[in-house]
């Protein structure tokens, strides 16, 4: 049984939706992300969790307990934000004593526990320090304290470390991932960064627009982003606009490029081809283009000219030109190639199994697949993944949901 599930929630302020039926479950002891641009509805779900929002229709349940009309206060969650929000009048030992406080706690064990608090978040002997004096960091170490020493049955994170400067927000990053394992704690962490997501969580919700639009291991959600919006939102990506060609067979797709007209081909599973004539998308990260010499004829090699080549220190991106094709190609030694390079010799060649077929959103169903108007949302992203999947050519579990 999951720790905490959320059926079907909705929240809209005045007309405006903020959240829109949004289903997921994280498992005990799991760190689970909440990832999407600015504005999607991530701090909404998140107060909703914690508490302080009333969903409009929909039901929270923690640990086998609906909770969705139980007060905040009576949840027993550790919340931390992104401005810290601590008490100014009040010294650290009283912001992290506070919620201990709130549950009258006895004092000897208060004070034990703020001390273990701040020994866990690394500034031990901190207690009598105001908090106006202590660094951006310092604070946000504080308000981590100040959450666990309530020993929370899950703690909350709405992009804790956006205020922080790059060097020590990875720093932080580590020590709370740490930490959060070290504990045996559930988390549920917000952010609107890839990276940060990536490097904290087990799995993660991807959401924009008030919607999930897949769940999966950082992984999965990166080789094989079931839906268009998840390719563009999660890094790079070479969305290749193509066409099915009738020449497909049971286990080989043949696809048409919209641009430049490239035949590229990949490994598919019997029974299961993308429609005939409906536009569908070939997404290959740039780090999956390799440029080399490849003999005449052999699939997906296309030729291309160097367009430009942007110097990043350890990696340089080349953007290409395939007969009208743009791609990005991403390389660790850029030398070998100068702009302007027309190469027969210099080609795009992308590994059939590192190429995910996506459809279209409004692509309909491949034939003996279920029925659209048979399923929901939810059993979509199912087939819509299954089909990342297979055109991959690699086995990977379907994105879970
Ligand atoms: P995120 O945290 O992903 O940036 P939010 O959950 O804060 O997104 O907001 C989602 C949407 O709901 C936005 O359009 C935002 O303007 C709106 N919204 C959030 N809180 C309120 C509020 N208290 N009153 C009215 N609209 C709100
Ligand atoms: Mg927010």
């Amino acid at each position: 049984m999951p720790l905490l599930s959320l059926k079907s929630i909705s929240k809209n302020y005045g007309a405006t939706p903020a959240v829109a039926d949004i289903s997921l479950d994280v498992e005990r002891g799991e760190f689970f992300g909440l990832l999407g641009p600015s504005g999607c509805g991530k701090t909404t779900t998140l107060r909703m969790i914690a508490g302080l929002e009333k969903p409009d229709t929909g039901t929270i349940e923690f640990d086998g307990r609906d909770i969705t009309n139980l007060p905040a206060e009576r949840r027993g969650f550790g919340m931390v934000f992104q401005n810290y929000a601590l008490f100014p009048h009040l010294n650290v030992a009283e912001n992290v004593a506070f919620g201990l406080r709130a549950r009258h706690r006895p004092s000897a064990e208060i004070k034990e526990r703020v001390k273990s608090s701040l020994e866990l978040v690394q500034l031990p002997g901190y207690e009598k320090r105001r908090v106006d004096e202590l660094s951006g960091g310092q604070q946000q170490r504080v308000a981590i304290a100040r959450a666990i020493a309530i020993e929370p049955a899950l703690l909350l994170f709405d992009e804790p470390l956006s205020n922080l400067d790059v060097t020590l927000r990875e720093e932080t990053r580590g020590e709370l991932r740490e930490l959060v394992r070290r504990l045996g704690l559930t988390a549920v962490y917000v952010t609107h960064d890839q990276e940060e997501a990536f490097a904290l969580c087990d799995r993660i919700s991807v959401m924009v627009g008030g919607r999930l639009l897949q769940t999966g291991a950082p992984r999965e959600l990166y080789e094989h982003p079931a839906k268009l919006s998840v390719a563009r939102f999660l890094g790079r990506n070479n969305l290749i606009q193509v066409m099915r060609l009738s020449s497909s067979n049971e286990r080989t797709g043949e696809f048409k490029t919209l641009q430049g007209g490239h035949t590229l081909r990949m490994s598919i599973q019997p029974g299961e081809l993308a429609p005939l004539n409906k536009p569908c998308t070939l997404a290959i990260r740039p780090e999956h283009v390799l440029l080399r010499q490849a003999p005449d004829g052999q699939d997906n090699a296309l030729p291309v000219e160097v367009r430009e080549i942007d110097f990043a220190g350890a990696t340089s991106t080349v953007k290409l030109d395939a007969a009208g094709l743009l791609l990005e190609a991403l390389v660790l030694q850029p030398n070998s190639f100068a702009v302007g390079a027309r190469c027969a010799a210099c080609r795009a060649h992308f590994t059939a199994q590192r190429m995910n077929l996506i459809l279209g959103p409004r692509a309909s169903r491949p034939p003996g697949v279920v029925r659209r108007s048979a399923v929901g949302e939810e059993q979509l992203a199912k087939h819509f993944s299954r089909f990342a999947l297979i055109a991959g050519g690699t086995p990977a579990l379907p994105a879970k949901l």
